[in-house]
C-alpha cells in the first residue's frame, strides 16, 4: 500500500510537471484528488490494516497529497504567469506597421481667397471693417443713394423682413455705416468682406447667397488716378504680372464716374477663347468715384473730401483663378471638391 502511494505520487507529479494547459492541470487535480481518485481508493482499503499500520499510513496519504497539490499549485501559478506573458507579447505595439492617416480639414477656397485679399490691402495700409447682415433699408439703399422707388434698387431683388428691413444685397451699407461713424473726417480706407443675399435663382454663375469684398478710400485729394493704380497693383498680385487691367464707363449709383474692370485673359493670352467670350478681357469688379451725394449723407463736405469705392465677389475671383465652372460648389459642402483646396496649406 505504501509503495502504491509513492508510485500514484510520483506518476501525477509527473503528468502535473509535463501538464500544458490550466484546463489539463485541473483534470489531473479531478483525476488524482477527487473523491473518485486512486489514493481515494487505496485509503478506502485502510480497513484491512492493523491499528498500528493505520495512522502511519493515514500520514502517508496525507503527505502524498499535500506534494500533489502543492505541485498543482506551483503549476498552476507557472501556467497563468505564462498565459500573461503571452498576452503581453501578443498585445505589444509593433511601430513597424504604417499608421493610420488622420484626416485634417482645410480651409474653404472662399475662406482662402477672402484671406488673400485682406492680406493684399491690409499691406496697402487697409484696415477690414464689418457689419450687419441683417440691414436696416436705410443703410442698404437710401444712403448709398439709392431712395425708396429708385429704379436701380430692381436690380438687386431683395430678401425682406419688414418694410425697413432686409438681409443686405451688398456689402456696401457697410461703407456707410463707417462714414457716418468718421462723422465727416477723413481718411478712411477699409475693406469689407461679407455674405450677402439676393432672390436669385440658383445656376452655374447665380446664389441667392454669396460674398462680397468691398473697398472704400476717402481722403482729401483722391483721385481717379489712385483708383487705378490700387486695382492695377491688386490685379497683378491677385492674378499674376503679366495680367493687364482695362477700366470701362458703367453705371452705378453710388458712384460717379463708375467703371468696370477687365483683366487680359490668362487663358488666351488676349487673344480671344471661349473663356473671355472672345473679347481677351475677363470682368473683374465694379468700382467709381464716390458720389458726392453719398459723401454728403454722411456728412462730408464733398467739396473737400472725395473717394473712391470698388466691390468684386470672391466666387468670381476664385473661380478665374483655380478654373471652378459651377458656382454651386462653393456652398454644397462636397468633400471631394473641398479638399483639392487642402494641399496647398
Ligand atoms: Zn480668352
Amino acid at each position: 500500500m505504501q509503495e502504491r502511494l509513492k508510485e500514484l505520487q510520483a506518476e501525477a507529479i509527473q503528468k502535473v510537471t509535463q501538464a500544458v494547459g490550466l484546463k489539463e492541470l485541473n483534470d489531473i487535480r479531478v483525476a488524482y484528488l477527487g473523491k473518485k481518485g486512486p489514493i481515494t481508493e487505496v485509503l478506502r482499503g485502510m480497513g484491512k490494516l492493523s491499528a498500528e499500520e493505520r495512522p502511519v499510513m493515514g500520514a502517508l496519504a496525507n503527505e502524498v497529497r499535500e506534494a500533489i497539490s502543492t505541485k498543482i499549485e506551483e503549476k498552476q501559478s507557472e501556467l497563468e504567469e505564462a498565459a500573461v506573458q503571452a498576452k503581453l507579447a501578443a498585445e505589444t505595439i509593433d511601430v513597424t506597421l504604417p499608421g493610420r492617416p488622420v484626416k485634417v480639414g482645410s480651409h474653404h477656397p472662399l475662406t482662402k481667397i477672402i484671406e488673400e485679399i485682406e492680406d493684399l490691402f491690409i499691406g496697402m495700409g487697409y484696415e477690414i471693417a464689418e457689419g450687419p447682415e441683417v440691414e436696416q433699408d436705410y443703410y442698404n439703399f437710401e444712403a448709398l443713394n439709392l431712395p425708396k422707388g429708385h429704379p436701380a434698387r430692381d436690380m438687386q431683388d431683395s430678401f425682406y423682413i419688414t418694410e425697413e428691413i432686409l438681409l443686405r444685397t451688398h456689402t456696401s451699407p457697410v461703407q456707410a455705416r463707417t462714414m457716418e461713424k468718421h462723422q465727416g473726417k477723413g481718411p478712411i480706407k477699409i475693406i469689407c468682406p461679407g455674405k450677402v443675399y439676393r432672390r436669385d435663382n440658383d445656376d452655374a454663375t447665380h446664389s441667392h447667397q454669396f460674398m462680397q469684398i468691398e473697398g472704400l478710400v476717402v481722403g482729401e485729394n483722391i483721385r481717379m488716378s489712385d483708383l487705378k493704380g490700387t486695382l492695377e497693383v491688386f490685379a497683378k498680385k491677385m492674378f499674376g504680372a503679366d495680367r493687364e487691367i482695362r477700366l470701362r464707363p458703367s453705371f452705378f449709383p453710388f458712384t460717379e464716374p463708375s467703371v468696370e474692370m477687365d483683366i487680359s485673359c490668362k487663358m488666351c493670352g488676349g487673344h480671344g477663347c471661349s473663356v473671355c467670350k472672345h473679347t481677351g478681357w475677363i470682368e473683374i469688379l465694379g468700382a467709381g468715384m464716390v458720389h458726392p451725394n453719398v459723401l454728403e449723407m454722411a456728412g462730408y463736405d464733398a467739396k473737400k473730401y472725395s473717394g473712391f469705392a470698388f466691390g468684386m465677389g470672391p466666387e468670381r475671383i476664385a473661380m478665374l483663378k483655380y478654373g471652378i465652372d459651377d458656382i454651386r460648389h462653393f456652398y454644397t459642402d462636397d468633400v471631394r471638391f473641398l479638399k483639392q483646396f487642402a494641399v496647398e496649406e
